[in-house]
C-alpha cells in the first residue's frame, strides 16, 4: 500500500510538474511511488537507456519508494479498454489513496489522453467486476496538474522548503534539458530559458497564496474538508501562515 501515487506520461513529468508535492509529503512521513505510463522512447533527444537511467534517479531524489513505467507507446497514448486495464491493475496493486496525474485539457496529446485515462481508471477500479482480477480500490479524487496551460487552481501546495529538491530532481532528465554541446534537434524542453520558465511558473503560482513556490492543482468536484482553519489563509494573513 502507498499514500500517494504520481502518474506521468513521461520519465519528467512527476519531477517538472508535481516533484514538491512529492517530497513534500515523502517529508512528512508519507510513502510515495511513480508510474510512468511510456519509457518516452519517442522523445526528440535522448534514448530509452538514457531516459530509464533519469527516471530512476529522479526517483531517488523525490524519494518514492518505487518507480515503474507501463510501457505504453510514447506519442500514442490511448484512453482504451487495453490501457485502463493497466492503470487500474497498478491502482489496485498499490492502493494508493491520492492519485496525482496530468490535467486532461492539457495541449499534449498524451497528457491529456494520459488524464482521462487516470480519471476513468481511478473510478473503474473500485468496481469489483471491472478490470484485472484483483481487489477493487477507488483511491481519493485525482489531483490533476497543468504544464503549460495557465489554470484556476482548485488548490495550491506550498513547495518554497523543497523547492531547490524539486529543481535539481528535474535536473536528472539531462537528455531532455538544454546542453550547448548537443547537436539533437531543438525542444521546448532543451530551450535555454526551460528550467527559468519552470521557475516562473511556480513563483506565480506560490504568489496566489502567498509563499514563494507553488504547484497548482485541480480536483474535479468539491474537496471534503474537516478543519478549514489551516486552508483559508491567504496573502497578507501571517497569523494563519
Ligand atoms: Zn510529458
Amino acid at each position: 500500500m502507498v499514500d500517494a501515487l504520481f502518474i506521468g506520461p513521461h520519465p519528467d513529468d512527476i519531477e517538472i510538474c508535481s516533484g514538491g508535492l512529492a517530497l513534500s509529503l515523502a517529508r512528512r512521513g508519507y510513502t510515495t511511488g511513480g508510474v510512468d505510463l511510456t519509457a518516452g522512447e519517442a522523445g526528440t533527444r535522448g534514448s530509452r537507456s538514457q531516459r530509464e537511467d533519469e527516471a530512476a534517479l529522479g526517483a531517488e531524489r523525490l524519494g518514492l519508494a518505487f518507480r515503474e513505467c507501463l510501457g505504453l507507446p510514447d506519442g500514442h497514448i490511448e484512453n482504451d479498454r487495453a490501457s485502463r486495464d493497466l492503470v487500474i491493475e497498478v491502482i489496485r496493486r498499490h492502493r494508493p489513496r491520492l492519485v496525482v496525474a496530468p490535467i486532461p485539457l492539457d495541449h499534449h496529446p498524451d497528457h491529456s489522453r494520459a488524464g482521462q485515462l487516470v480519471k476513468e481508471a481511478r473510478f473503474l477500479a473500485g468496481c469489483a467486476r471491472i478490470g484485472p482480477d484483483l481487489p477493487p480500490w477507488r483511491p481519493g479524487r485525482v489531483l490533476f496538474y497543468p504544464s503549460r496551460e495557465v489554470v484556476t487552481p482548485s488548490l495550491v501546495v506550498d513547495v518554497s522548503e523543497v523547492y531547490e529538491e524539486k529543481m535539481a530532481a528535474v535536473k536528472v532528465h539531462a537528455s531532455q534539458l538544454h546542453d550547448p554541446d548537443s547537436d539533437e534537434p531543438p525542444t521546448a524542453i532543451a530551450s535555454a530559458d526551460f528550467l527559468e520558465a519552470i521557475r516562473a511558473r511556480d513563483r506565480f503560482y506560490g504568489s496566489q497564496i502567498g509563499v514563494r513556490f507553488g504547484e497548482a492543482y485541480v480536483v474535479d468536484g468539491p474537496l471534503a474538508v474537516d478543519d478549514p482553519l489551516p486552508v483559508v489563509r491567504d496573502m497578507g494573513q501571517s497569523v494563519f501562515l
